[in-house]
């Protein structure tokens, strides 16, 4: 016998994975250049030269042993160290070592951090459009999901909308900025009258809310668009970080959660952190991974080849009359269905070897996620495709 409900959730894959297998195997079939594949956020551009130059010297330098060692469960002191410098160096938010747990990037950072505020009945806030795998780990973690619905008019998130969905039993509400599937950055305004909002429900229910900021994407914005440091809007942030995209390192896994003092009853918080990882199994993030961060911290991508896409792909699909919000970050593009459902509309892109994903599972069922994370000539020969597709009948 099994676990009924981990049977199903490995079972049934997300409607990514599925397109991104199909691609892969449709590839080996007709040539992956024949196959226009924007299913998957796999970084396209490399990680940065420092970051293999520092993994390239350490792998070759001397006793290897210090290197491939457990480290803290927390993290090495010289990692935790050298990301608190940074961040403090980047928004002076005072942020210690100590307030720093590693994680093998985004996704076990936020299991960790649910697990540890799944007290009796809790809820977590999302917003729509969100990353799917939310749902999946807060009801793990045995808490409710209450979904806000999204303003498809801008993808912004707004406090009178938020207002109705919060109950006593709200423990956590995730935001995701830059967003995926939007790719909004979500404006200051918008993050500071949530902040006000959840001060004040915090009061009314007698126990604080935690803030989750997820934040894969924050180095990837273009426009000069600013990314808000919710530790600095809302006292009880919880900041969840991941260095898969930023240094293009996603298989590799390195992120962290970053709990900040002055945070509500932050010592216990990171206690109980520290507890929901033991207990879903994590010893410690990969200690190279620790000793490269520790060199490379302040390193930041090179992102020209995302936002050349991000430009090119939004001139031309709205030109064609495709109806999608202006990316400011992240790489993705969401588009309106132009015709029947998004899984209609997806279905006919795939007869064209174009891959674009339905965004049902994101919460937006008339929208689909283009992922601009692919090469040049992917984006210049499917345009065509794109202008096909809108002008059929
Ligand atoms: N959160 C969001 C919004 C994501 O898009 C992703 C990955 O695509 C994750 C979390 C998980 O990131 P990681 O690879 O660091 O686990």
């Amino acid at each position: 016998m099994v676990n009924e409900e981990k049977r199903k959730l490995g079972t049934n894959r997300s409607c990514i994975r599925d397109l991104f297998e199909y691609g892969m195997a449709r590839a080996a079939e007709i040539g992956r250049e024949n196959v226009f594949d924007f299913s998957i956020g796999n970084p396209s551009v490399p990680a940065p030269a420092g970051v293999n130059g520092t993994i390239a010297a350490l792998a070759a330098g001397g006793d290897t042993r210090s290197l491939h060692r457990y480290t803290s469960a927390a993290g090495a002191p010289e990692a935790r160290e050298a990301i608190a410098k940074d961040l403090n160096d980047r928004f002076a938010c005072g942020a210690r070592a100590r307030d720093l747990f590693l994680t093998c990037g985004a996704a076990p950072a936020l299991t960790a951090v649910l697990a540890a505020l799944a007290v009796e009945d809790a809820e977590t806030l999302i917003f729509a459009p969100f990353f799917p795998e939310y749902t999946v780990f807060a009801a793990s973690a045995g808490m409710k999901n209450v979904i806000v619905p999204a303003d498809t008019a801008d993808f912004q998130i707004h406090a009178e909308t938020a207002a109705k969905y919060l109950t006593e039993h709200t423990q956590a509400v995730i935001v995701n900025s830059p967003n995926n599937p939007s790719g909004v950055v979500y404006s200051r305004e918008s993050l500071a009258a949530l902040a006000a909002l959840l001060e004040e429900k915090s009061r009314e229910y007698g126990h604080p809310i935690y803030l989750i900021s997820d934040e894969p994407y924050r180095e990837l914005v273009y426009d000069g668009a600013e990314v808000s440091f919710l530790p600095l809007l809302y006292r009880n942030s919880i900041v969840c970080y991941s260095y898969s995209k930023s240094l293009s390192l996603p298989g590799e896994r390195l992120g962290y959660i970053y709990v900040p003092q002055q945070a509500e009853d932050a010592e216990t918080l990171l206690a109980a952190i520290a507890g929901a990882a033991r207990s879903q199994g994590h010893v410690c993030a990969p200690s190279l991974l620790q000793h490269m961060i520790a060199r490379c911290a302040a390193l930041r991508p090179d992102i020209e080849a995302y936002d050349r896409n991000r430009r090119a792909l939004y001139d031309a699909l709205t030109a064609y009359g495709y109806e999608c919000v202006r990316p400011q970050g992240a790489f993705y593009l969401l588009v309106r269905s132009p015709r029947g459902s998004a899984k209609e509309f997806s279905e006919r892109a795939k007869a064209k070897e174009l891959l674009i994903v339905p965004c049902g599972d994101f919460g937006c069922p008339d929208h689909l996620r283009i992922s601009t994370c692919v090469d040049w000539e992917t984006v210049r020969r499917s345009l065509p495709v794109f202008k096909e597709l809108i002008e059929e009948r």
